[in-house]
């Protein structure tokens, strides 16, 4: 009997479907994509309090003045233009609503020329806490002797032509050189051990209800970030040859626990590594700290710093605060001791810091960018996380 030609070419695909799908069930494994690590966003996780010492609250202790007897050495700290008064009063505004009215940590304002009294009024009328105006002393702030007018220029020039931002801006290069080894120096510091450091313009999105600085202290923390980042390689060409230098020279501040595999890290972006000759050029977005000073006051950072200053890259390059934090704290502090502030909502634009919490409103869970898509793999975060973890 003749099966009519259309019920023949069904059953076949039927047959078809069916070794198709025994295949997907039993056949081999496929191998998992690389970028297999973040294919899961973390910040998509439910994101609560970190784990720990139990944390302080601000049920008392932490009232104005004398009242304020739980806080410690700790100091919210901007370094920031009169310019910039209405992008600081915003950033204040949110974290005073998100933190400080809760804690009242004084605020110390930093800048290379006198505030201005509207600066201050304004600044002051946006918290309860106390606010201190300091000016930097100017052997803080000029340009080192040893700097030649003329190689800047050049070397400026030709920054410029690789797109190098603020290549020739002279402020951008003593910003980044104070911000790297100069601001816990500032007499106003001498007591203080703990900043948060906060740049005009960055919003935060989520309550945070405990005493962040206590934390950082009963764990035992020095370093807490929100973002990481690649950099552009040709803002530092020879800064990891110049800090490999520094090794050599000082084998004994490598620490046991060092972050060594997160800075060198080939895989992820290869190119980025060569053209930075060695280094991954992955770091924390320094615009967001909260630090123990005790670090950067440290005999070997102490020594890194000054080798790095000697070796010119602040002028002839443009070494940011950034990536030379990042590079000591990879090499000589133990990786357990920097944590991620997962549960601090905040942006410094064009990134984000977005987690899934109740305590967040204003962004996006888990969106890391609000630019152009190809910011995305500008994310280093994915190494971190590789090669020391989420904590
Ligand atoms: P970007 O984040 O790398 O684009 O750099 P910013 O322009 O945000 O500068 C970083 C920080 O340094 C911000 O808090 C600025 O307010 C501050 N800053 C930059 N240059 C100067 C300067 O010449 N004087 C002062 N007082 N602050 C500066
Ligand atoms: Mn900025």
């Amino acid at each position: 009997m003749a099966i009519a030609r259309p019920i023949r070419m069904l059953g076949l695909a039927a047959i078809c479907l069916w070794v198709f799908f025994l295949y997907e069930v039993f056949g081999p494994a496929k191998p998992a994509s690389p970028s297999k690590i973040m294919d899961q966003e973390p910040l998509l996780d439910y994101t609560g309090e970190p784990e720990g010492a139990p944390l302080w609250r601000a049920e008392k202790g932490y009232g104005l003045g004398a009242e304020g007897t739980n806080r410690i050495n700790a100091t919210l700290l901007s370094l920031v233009r009169n310019e910039e008064i209405e992008g600081m009063v915003q950033a204040m505004r949110d974290l005073e609503r998100t933190w400080n009215s809760k804690f009242n940590y004084p605020w110390t304002f930093f800048n290379d020329v006198p505030f201005t009294e509207e600066f201050k009024t304004r600044t002051q009328a946006e918290t309860k806490a106390e606010c201190k105006y300091e000016l930097i002393p100017k052997e803080h702030w000029e340009v080192p002797s040893w700097i030649d007018e003329e190689i800047f220029q050049e070397s400026a020039k030709i920054l410029k032509e690789q797109d190098i931002q603020y290549a020739s801006m002279k402020s951008y290069h003593q910003m980044c050189r104070w911000n790297s080894g100069l601001f816990y120096k500032h007499p106003a510091l001498e007591n203080t051990q703990y900043y948060w450091r906060v740049e005009p313009k960055v919003h935060f999105f989520c309550d945070v209800d405990y005493d962040v600085f206590r934390y950082m202290q009963d764990n035992n923390k020095t370093y807490g970030f929100t973002i990481n980042l690649y950099d552009a390689p040709k803002s530092i060409p020879t800064l990891w040859p110049e800090t490999v230098k520094f090794l050599a020279q000082h084998p004994e501040y490598l620490h046991d626990q060092n972050s060594m595999p997160w800075l060198v890290d080939t895989e992820r972006r290869p190119d980025h590594n060569m053209k930075a000759n060695g280094y991954s050029t992955c770091h924390f977005w320094s615009n967001f700290e909260i630090a123990d000073m005790s670090f950067w006051r440290s005999q070997a950072y102490e020594d890194y710093f000054n080798h790095l200053d000697r070796a010119g890259g602040f002028f002839y390059e443009r070494w940011g605060d950034a990536p030379v934090h990042s590079i000591a704290l990879g090499l000589f502090e133990d990786s357990s001791k920097i944590h991620w502030f997962r549960d601090i909502g905040y942006q410094h634009i064009p990134y984000f810091n977005c987690p899934n919490s109740p305590k967040c409103k204003g962004c996006m869970t888990g969106r890391f960018t609000d630019g152009e898509s190809w910011l995305m793999k500008e994310d280093c975060r994915p190494n971190w996380f590789k090669y020391v973890g989420t904590g």
